[in-house]
């Protein structure tokens, strides 16, 4: 049997079904890869050896008696450290949830395993999910397998390394601002964020609940579809929950494979044309419009105005939701608890176990939602970005009555070296300048391997309307049939 672990889901999906290669060995053959190169990569926080292996062990046992499986079953598949995942550890990157084992599955590790996927452990990841480079987790940072002196991008780092790794063929992430397709850009990988609402909440640790968005993380755009169709839909479970099927990803992504995008408009964010990213970045991007005309699409270019706002909103946004979200760890209920000797006040012990449990750049967002929901400046910031919010939204609206979705680079700028950008976070949060607006606004996107700059991975970002997240599949889908998967160096 040749290299399973250099196979796409489907492809695997294919040898467990017929047969060709049982679940337990295409599970053995990921773990043993896991524990050749991991140690060079730090993709992953905890492996579960036992718990995958009992997983495809019982896949096995169905095919045996001859059950009908899904079209994943059998397939390993590595979890962000965000998600809730029963007896299995969940730290979400930080030290304050060091050892908590939740008792819990969340609503997308359930279906993982209802759809017969192995989980082989949970992947590292940006401190509470608050980052671009993995380096603000508490468990040091995940290394790019492109160049191991180089950032995975973030929040999802480990996702999206161990998929460039061949550690696992897919993976699951959350985009709050921008980390699934961040990741899956600098990585040469495909990171999808679905619409806001199509993927379940319940069970994901949250950071900024009006933007969380958990999602799909492959090596092929059809291997994120058939995940996003796996463990999107409703949850009741979620009061945020669209109550939708899943548009056909999976459809969408096959018919964009035909490479045929006659009929197709394509609009270019101005605004995020050229100004902002590496020369490299925008050579690429523009090489890659070409193909996309080559395949039949129209191209238009469509002003956005306020896109420029969003990442200012969204630094008001997202550390306000998650300073009310974060009160919760407070030393009483999870994970650590910092000096409790019996002489303390609870005050005191909340506040010790804070200031211990938490890192640096978590402490930053905390303070600045604060501030900026405290009364007296909650109009002139929190209410402010909120307007912003409204605005971006009316451009997207605007925009999808002109084209069928709009294109951009994912980011700004290829895989930085490790440390380049950890003293100024305002270099870190520029990572995110092309993502953001789609949270804020709701919408899906998703980044597709377009070319190389400089020997490192350039992603393009197809950003389409809500609830219509199988248009940027068939997009990205195209785009791959004429650029390909990019391969990075062996390690
Ligand atoms: N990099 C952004 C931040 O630090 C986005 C993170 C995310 O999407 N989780 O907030």
């Amino acid at each position: 049997m040749t290299d399973v672990t250099a196979m796409t889901a489907t492809q695997i999906a294919g040898l467990v079904a017929t047969g060709a290669a049982s679940a337990v060995e295409v599970t053995q053959a990921h773990l043993d890869r896991i524990a050749a190169v991991d140690g060079r990569v730090n993709a992953f926080l905890h492996v579960d050896t036992e718990g995958a292996l009992a997983a495809a062990r019982d896949v096995d046992a169905r095919r045996a008696a001859g059950e009908e499986l899904g079209p994943l079953a059998g397939v390993p598949v590595a979890v962000k450290d965000v998600l809730t995942t029963k007896g299995v550890p969940t730290t979400v990157g930080s030290k304050i949830l060091e050892g908590w084992r939740p008792p819990y599955d969340s609503t997308i590790v359930q279906r993982l395993r209802a759809a017969g996927t192995v989980m082989l452990g949970k992947t590292n990841m940006d401190e509470f999910a608050m980052g671009s480079s993995t380096e603000y987790s508490a468990y040091g940072p995940s290394r790019n397998p492109w160049d191991t002196d180089r950032i995975p991008g973030g929040s999802g780092g480990g996702s999206a390394a161990a998929l460039a790794a061949y550690e696992a063929p897919l993976a699951i992430g959350s985009d709050t601002g921008g980390s699934i397709r961040q990741p899956g850009a600098v990585t040469g990988t495909v990171g999808a964020k679905p619409t806001y609402g199509g993927t379940s909440r319940y069970g994901l640790v949250a950071f900024s609940s009006s933007l969380d968005t958990p999602g799909p993380c492959a090596r092929t755009v059809l291997d994120a579809a058939l995940l996003h169709a796996a463990i999107g839909g409703h949850d009741p479970r979620d009061s945020t929950s669209i109550p939708a099927p899943v548009p056909d990803v999976v459809a969408a992504a096959k018919l964009g494979a035909t490479g045929d995008l006659s009929g197709v408009r394509l609009g270019i964010v101005t605004e995020f044309g050229g100004e902002g990213a590496e020369p490299g970045v925008t050579a690429a991007f523009n090489e890659a419009v070409d193909t996309l005309t080559k395949l039949g699409a129209e191209i238009v270019e469509i002003s956005c105005p306020h896109f420029r706002y969003a990442l200012p909103a969204y630094y008001l946004i997202a550390p306000s939701e998650c300073s009310s979200n974060l009160a919760r760890f407070d030393g009483v209920r999870f994970g650590l608890r910092t000096g409790d000797d019996g002489n303390r006040s609870l005050e005191e012990v909340m506040s010790l176990t804070r200031e211990a449990g938490f890192g640096p750049e978590v402490k930053r967002r905390i303070m600045l939602g604060t501030y900026a929901l405290s009364s007296g400046y909650y109009d002139a910031y929190y209410g402010q970005a909120q307007k912003v919010r409204t605005l971006i939204t009316r451009d997207f609206t605007a925009a999808f009555e002109r084209v069928d979705a709009l294109i951009s680079p994912t980011t700004p700028f290829v895989a930085f070296p490790l440390g380049a950008r950890t003293s100024d976070p305002y270099q870190m949060y520029l990572a995110d300048l092309f993502t953001i607006p789609s949270n804020l606004y709701g919408g899906p996107g998703i980044s597709v391997p377009c070319g190389l700059s400089e020997g490192l991975p350039v992603g393009l970002q197809v950003m389409a309307p809500t609830l219509a997240d199988d248009r940027m599949y068939r997009v990205a889908a195209a785009l791959e049939s004429a650029v390909g998967t990019l391969t990075p160096p062996t390690m």
